[in-house]
């Protein structure tokens, strides 16, 4: 039988505000453990939160961000529940009242198509402490410095139908938090968290399967491999006799291993009830419209104007405007060089691959925007060919100079295009391989195109890869045909 897949995403993103959601205290990622917990984050008799207005901020640009409905009355409430990381003994969240209602984030998929995903709604909440379970001999030590730090959880419909599509989603909402500076998008660090529920159902069928939910994945390849192999173990399951039942699972990416946590709780369980400590949060129109003011080119926006602008490819465009910082790396790039498409072949090419090779981000490039605009201009009025170009981009990239025109300079890298320095070099190289010249002016002409190759490269190995090839081809080919 055939069987399909259906995913939707739970993602809890932490919000880059200064402080925690109801208190003064600091978020600073990797203090020394329980330094940045208050006495509001830890819920001690008598505190009162104060909810802090920059988290609303930055749930509202989230919301304008994806097309959403903004809920100008929105609330919070209690989620009770025991845990060691929760001193307060509740969750202070928004459950019938989110501040972000229905929208949508479209990816593009493998084919080039392109697929609306719809948001069901996004919500504020604080965050819990953290249990740490190694290092403490048997015991589990509980660092609350997380306690409070401001969330926006957000709540895909069941729409994706393979982990691919579910990556692809996961990577433009990185890439919408990071663009709007409402997240630091630090994935290592627990800055975005998916939770992915997997259900499957006979191909066709229209009511939905079983789901489970693996919680907590922080990567984009463990999301990848934990949808997959949750969507086997459910088909194996089935296909064996069995039934799915609904469940909290846990995927250790470590170890490629996935086990049950606890059978799936109900929202009755937590017993929420309106938060009494806090009034309904009310968003006034100019607030809205201040914010609207404030709202950066989103990605879609960016992939549209690189298309419509510059002339760029769906997939180029797509890639290119998918992370903040790329993009303005290859904005600038392209100013400098005059030239956009090559400076999308360069940054998705050899900086990329350099990039990725030295494990290096886009960022701490040690060949700058500007550096490999001017490199691409030195290609474009011939002073070099694009094979010396890589050349230079390595030297470059190791700090042998400060710009192209220095290390081509140093190096002695110049194209040679003076016509008679280059007929000399192809005399020497005619005469010193007579014999393949005997049998080139022997061959079928069909047969030439292909023999003349052997003739350039010797040239241009003669040349050290300096002379101008198309000049090469020109005069070899009247040398050895005249
Ligand atoms: P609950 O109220 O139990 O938390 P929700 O309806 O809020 O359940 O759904 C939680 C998440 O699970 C959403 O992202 C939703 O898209 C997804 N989901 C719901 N049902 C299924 C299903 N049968 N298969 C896959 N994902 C599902
Ligand atoms: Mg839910």
């Amino acid at each position: 039988m055939a069987w399909e897949a259906v995913i939707g995403l739970e993602i809890h993103v932490q919000l880059a505000t200064k402080t925690k959601i109801f208190s003064g205290a600091s978020t600073a990622f990797g203090a020394a453990p329980n330094t940045q917990a208050c006495a509001v984050d830890l819920g001690l008799p008598g505190v009162l939160p104060v909810l802090n207005a920059e988290a609303v901020n930055m749930a509202i640009k989230f919301g304008l961000g994806i097309d959403a409905e903004i809920n100008k009355i929105n609330a919070f409430e209690r989620k009770n529940y025991f845990y060691p990381d929760l001193p307060k003994g509740y969750q202070t969240t928004q459950l019938e009242r989110p501040i972000v209602g229905a929208g949508h984030v479209d990816i593009m998929l493998d084919d080039g198509s392109s697929k609306s995903v719809r948001i069901h709604h996004a919500h504020l909440e604080e965050d819990a402490g953290k249990s740490l379970h190694e290092d403490f001999q048997g015991m589990s030590g509980i660092d609350l410095n997380r306690a409070g730090t401001p969330l926006i959880e957000i709540v895909t419909e069941p729409d994706m139908s393979n982990a691919k599509e579910a990556v692809a989603f996961a990577k433009k909402l990185h890439s919408i938090v990071t663009t709007l500076g409402i997240c630091d998008g630090e994935m290592s660090q627990g800055s975005m968290r998916f939770d992915v529920n997997v259900s499957v159902r006979p191909k066709g069928e229209s009511k939905l399967g079983t789901r489970t939910e693996t919680k907590n994945l922080n990567s984009f390849r463990f999301m990848e491999r934990a949808i997959n192999k949750e969507i086997e173990r459910q088909i194996d399951l089935i296909e064996d006799g069995g039934t799915v039942i609904q469940e909290t699972r846990l995927y250790n990416g470590d170890t490629d291993e996935a086990r049950s946590m606890r059978s799936k709780e109900e929202a009755n369980d937590y017993r929420y009830f309106p938060c009494p400590d806090l009034l309904p949060v009310v968003i006034e129109d100019s607030l809205l419209d201040k914010l609207r003011g404030e709202m950066p080119e989103m990605p879609d926006a960016k992939k549209a104007r690189f298309i419509r602008d510059l002339g760029l490819g769906e997939y180029d465009a797509e890639i290119l405007s998918g992370d903040q910082t790329t993009a303005a790396y290859f904005e600038a790039t392209a100013k400098t060089s005059g030239d956009a498409k090559l400076a999308a072949n360069w940054v998705m090419g050899e900086l990329s691959k350099s990039l990725n090779q030295n494990e290096i981000a886009i960022s701490n490039s040690p060949v700058t925007a500007e550096m490999l605009g001017g490199l691409i201009l030195r290609i474009k009025d011939n002073t070099i060919s694009g094979k010396i170009a890589k050349q230079v981009f390595e030297a470059l990239w190791n700090g042998e100079g400060k710009d192209a025109d220095e290390v081509i300079e140093k190096k002695g890298l110049k194209q040679v295009t003076d016509t008679g320095a280059i007929e000399t070099m192809i005399d020497e190289v005619l005469a010193a391989n007579a014999q393949q010249v005997d049998n080139y002016r022997a061959a079928p002409v069909e047969k030439r195109g292909k023999m003349i190759g052997f003739f350039v490269g010797q040239c241009m190995k003669a040349s050290k890869g300096k002379a101008n090839p198309g000049m090469v081809n020109q005069i070899l080919k009247k040398k050895l045909e005249g």
